[in-house]
């Protein structure tokens, strides 16, 4: 069994410190898509891997992609990565954390004889905060990004325009792909929420990311005096949709493992003393199986109808999205779950909330994440934060990961 040397979690904590400095805002850590520190980024990552003996190339949409070829001829390739852009004034580890445990890993088994290539990925985009789009990075390996070369930022520049204003050939798309035998995909990554923290575990095995729903309810009924009108005559737009958030919050807690969140509410005309004509409000509802979810969605909008149908109030849906589960790869969960228990670490599985790269290579190759648990659960902000000690116990999975691996693919 390889360990890797304890130094190691430190060379992780300094990388992404040192990454954190490239922002396209001073004084705070922003890098969306492309954004010309983006370069810096990738020039700190490709020095460290050529360090390492791994060629590095920037492909079409900017992800940056080092590999680390195997000696065996037609080896199949084990991608390990994340994203390298962020949210604006966003932490240090959310998705760098998952490109940098890539180059410390390969720094550890560099000198094996490994029976698979390993190309670690460097995500150019993922978190959509420039086009409104996320996944630019990880589509691009799946063959999905030409589709998205068109949409444009508030700018009107579209992504064709940041691609080749950076210096890419939107041409090469297809060279983007990935290519040849692919043995899977490996993704660490901060759990963004309190579920470790809660358990006292610093890792997760992740079972599968959330399918979900997103939509606006619409109830309409008459806008009139709050004085005059009597309860019995009124069409309260707002009484309905109170009533469905009330229900919506219930259902969840009520039902393992489900969310259900109204993040907006809007009523009008809005003053005090008029009854709301109208009210809209967001759903944003979620579940690792798409069975539980589609019933519960359906419940809650059976809700809605009888609440708005009480008080003759009109009520239509807006969906905005919808998106299935995805289950990550029961082979790959067994090896982290076996590595993990192998070195005496606790190792719970748990659901992503929250969608991730691993989502859309899922849907070519076997797919598997670590999360490292997030302490004060705090992410998407500056104060966000690892423990080393968590590091080093990702950084320990991980090898014995890969160890064991090479003993399926070398069977
Ligand atoms: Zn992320």
């Amino acid at each position: 069994m390889i360990s890797p040397d304890p130094r190691l979690t430190q060379t992780v904590l300094d990388a992404c410190e040192s990454l954190a400095c490239y922002s396209e805002v001073a004084g705070e850590i922003t890098r969306t898509y492309l954004c010309p520190t983006t370069r810096q980024v990738h020039a700190h990552l490709t020095d460290w891997a050529s360090r390492l003996g791994m060629s590095t190339r920037v492909d079409a949409v900017g992800n940056l992609r080092s590999r680390l070829e195997s000696r065996v001829p037609d080896a199949p390739t084990l991608y390990i990565g994340s994203h390298l852009d962020t949210v604006p004034n966003a932490g240090r580890y959310d998705g760098i954390l998952g490109v940098v445990m890539g180059y410390a890993l390969v720094e550890t088994l560099a000198g094996q004889a490994l029976p698979y290539s390993i190309e670690v990925l460097g995500f150019s985009e993922e978190e959509g905060v420039r086009f409104g789009v996320s996944f630019i990075g990880s589509r691009a390996l799946v063959g999905t990004a030409e589709e998205l070369l068109s949409v444009q930022d508030k700018s009107g520049q579209s992504v064709q325009d940041a691609v080749v204003g950076y210096g890419l050939d939107p041409q090469e798309l297809l060279q983007a792909r990935a290519s040849g035998q692919a043995l899977g995909y490996l993704e660490f990554h901060i759990e963004q929420g309190p579920v470790l923290q809660n358990l006292g575990a610093g890792l997760g095995v992740v079972s599968a990311i959330v399918g979900q729903n997103r939509l606006t309810l619409e109830f309409t009924g008459q806008a009139s005096h709050a004085g005059t009108t009597p309860m019995y005559l009124r069409r309260d737009a707002l009484a309905a949709a109170a009533r469905f958030m009330v229900a919506a919050e219930d259902l969840a807690r009520a039902t393992p493992g489900l969310v259900a969140t109204v993040g907006m509410v809007e009523a009008r005309p809005g003053a005090g003393n008029v009854i709301p004509g109208a009210a809209s409000c967001s759903l944003d509802i979620r579940h690792e199986h798409d069975d539980v979810r589609a019933t519960a969605l359906q419940k809650l909008l059976e809700v809605a109808q009888h609440e708005a149908q009480a008080r003759q109030v009109s009520f239509r849906v807006v969906p905005h999205m919808t998106e299935a589960a995805i289950p990550m790869n029961t082979q790959f969960k067994a090896l982290l779950h076996q590595a993990a228990g192998e070195l005496g670490l606790p190792h719970p599985e748990l659901v992503s909330g929250a969608g991730h790269d691993a989502q859309i290579m899922a849907q070519q190759m076997p797919a598997a994440m670590l999360f490292v648990r997030s302490p004060n659960a705090l992410s998407h902000h500056p104060d966000e934060m690892v423990n080393a000690e968590d590091v080093t116990a990702a950084l320990r999975v991980g090898v014995r990961f890969l160890e064991q691996l090479a003993e399926t693919v070398g069977a």
